[in-house]
């Protein structure tokens, strides 16, 4: 996902504001980023840039949908998960300053900045609710539903 910003290098210290959806992890390729039981969709980002001479500033909050496993129980479980996404981009950016990425012509990349922040906000691990009971390690049943008899023992 590209952001046209010429208007921000042609008028410096001026705020643009912008709004894009992305396509789904597995779409856009950046699938190795997340656990396989993981499924990122509805990725979407907004904010502002913001241009002074061969720099862009970009401020904003990258936003997804994001589907697993519950880590006890296994039921599916979505959460929306938000995210600051505040990165710098210039024309004399060195490839390897993961700090300062790449501005090229007029445009700027969001999509590795966008995937890796929401890389890193993801759970540790993902649960129904807090309280969730899980599965019994005897029969297998779903202890949200009841007992199955076998909690004595353990
Ligand atoms: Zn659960
Ligand atoms: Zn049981």
């Amino acid at each position: 996902m590209t952001l046209d910003v010429s208007r921000a290098l042609q008028q410096p210290g001026e705020q643009f504001p912008f709004s894009v959806a992305m396509a789904d992890a597995e779409k856009n390729g950046e699938t190795d980023r997340f656990p396989d039981e993981v499924d990122v969709r509805g990725v979407r980002a907004d904010g502002i840039f913001v241009g002074g001479g061969d720099t862009v500033f970009v401020r904003g909050r990258a936003r997804a949908e994001v589907l697993s496993k519950c880590a006890r129980c296994l039921a599916d479980v979505t959460k929306t998960i938000e995210t600051p996404v505040h990165e710098v981009y210039g024309t004399d950016a060195d490839p390897d300053d993961p700090e300062r990425r790449r501005l090229e012509g007029y445009e700027v990349d969001l999509t590795d900045a966008v995937y890796s922040a929401l890389a890193l906000s993801l759970p540790i691990r993902f649960l129904c609710r807090e309280d969730c009971k899980g599965l019994c390690t005897v029969c297998g049943a779903d202890l949200n539903e009841g007992p199955c008899g076998h909690e004595s023992d353990a």
